[in-house]
């Protein structure tokens, strides 16, 4: 494939929030951008050139909406093997559907990990009752039961804390195959945002650190409160796994650090993240910036980080009470407020984000806090 340069037009699949900061970071740098998914009036679509509205398995539609556009990304990837196919049939797909193929299954994942020998919680794959008392029996309680295929933010998701709970447990996979994997009773949750161009030139942004509450990410800190060597264990298991999946653009690798100091991977994600969204503000090049330069061929920016920094996620629940206070969190004249477009502000759903810059993570973490906190109308 060529480099392609401005002027040339991205198809992303998908339409969230990612979608809509990758397509503003295209269209700064003079892209258009044309975005698929079976929504309308997207996150994506608001700021796209083009927003087309179609079902993943309606492959006519999807070959041409391929045939519009010189190569096709994505920002969401549960997206179906045949639906990509059909795209690279037309023009190129990146990253390439294989890794995507690896990365939306949880099996597949987990057992494509291990094979490349890199650490994983214990897990078994789970397919009937019987499976699942066994795997219970060899893993042991506390356990955390996921279905294998299409979650995210801790959906299809359970923690089995007995073995009485395994029948119950089990009804509500409503008959998708699923992995049961250890509970890890971790220090501290880590990520590692990282990409590769298709020179297969490398770059990251080195490890940042996640709190989350009801399994949705809350804060991000970067950098990450770890030590050098945890640090630099995160960051070469990371760069390796962008090797092994061939992968060209933008992948994001979730640790587990647990309290003895061994990493484990939880998940691989092949495109931007949402732990790396302090880099739009606090970085050099941002994490979708850097996307656009892998999959149009060019160089990769540099990662540098500027200053520290913490991001704090807006969930719809901020809107419980009415349109949250944004002229007080903009306030803050370090805090940067990210809106996403979406019209309903539903329990749990992401709706923005804020970044906050500061001497230190600890002041920035308190800073984005103070701002989020402000968002809220009193009395
Ligand atoms: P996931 O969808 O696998 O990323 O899980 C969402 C969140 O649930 C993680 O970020 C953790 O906070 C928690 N979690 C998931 N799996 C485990 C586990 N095996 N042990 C402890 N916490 C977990």
């Amino acid at each position: 494939m060529n480099t392609l340069l401005p002027g040339a037009t991205i198809g992303v699949l998908g339409s969230g929030q990612l979608g809509r900061m990758f397509a503003m970071a295209a269209r700064r740098m003079g892209y258009l951008v044309h975005t698929f998914s079976p929504e309308t009036d997207t996150p994506t679509g608001q700021v796209a050139d083009v927003e087309v509205t179609a079902s993943y398995d309606d492959l006519a539609a999807v070959r041409d909406f391929a045939s519009r556009v010189e190569v096709v990304t994505f920002e969401f990837e549960n997206v179906p093997s045949a639906t990509v196919e059909a795209i690279a049939g037309i023009v190129p797909v990146r990253p390439a559907g294989a890794a995507l193929y690896t990365t939306q299954h949880r099996l597949r994942e987990k057992s494509f990990l291990e094979r490349a020998g890199i650490p994983v919680t214990p897990f078994r794959h789970v397919r009937t009752l019987l499976e699942l008392n066994d795997a219970l029996n060899t893993i042991g309680c506390p356990a955390v039961l996921k279905t294998a295929g299409f979650g995210y933010d801790g959906k299809g998701q359970r923690l089995i804390k007995t073995l009485a709970e395994s029948a119950d447990a089990f009804q509500t996979l409503d008959g998708q195959e699923a992995v049961l994997e250890a509970f890890v009773d971790f220090e501290r949750e880590v990520s590692v945002v990282c990409a590769r161009g298709a020179d297969g030139q490398v770059a990251h942004y080195g490890v940042v650190e996640n709190a989350h509450e009801r399994h949705i990410l809350d804060c991000t800190i970067a950098p990450a409160r770890v030590s050098g060597e945890v640090a630099r264990e995160a960051v070469e298991l990371a760069t390796s796994l962008l090797e092994q999946l061939s992968l060209v653009g933008v992948l994001c690798v979730e640790f587990f650090l647990a309290r003895d100091g061994k990493l484990f991977v939880n998940e691989l994600a092949p495109r931007p993240h949402n732990s790396g969204h302090f880099t739009i503000d606090a970085c050099a090049t941002s994490q979708f910036e850097q996307q656009v330069r892998a999959v149009c061929g060019l160089s990769l920016g540099a990662t540098e980080q500027l200053r520290p920094a913490a991001m704090a996620n807006l969930l719809g629940d901020l809107w419980q009470d009415g349109e949250p206070d944004w002229r007080a969190a903009c306030a803050f004249p370090n805090v940067k407020l990210h809106i996403y477009g979406k019209h309903e502000a539903r329990a749990g759903r992401k709706m923005g984000h804020l970044t906050a810059l500061a001497a230190s993570t600890d002041e920035a973490l308190c800073l984005v806090r103070a701002a989020r906190a402000a968002l809220i109308r009193r009395g």
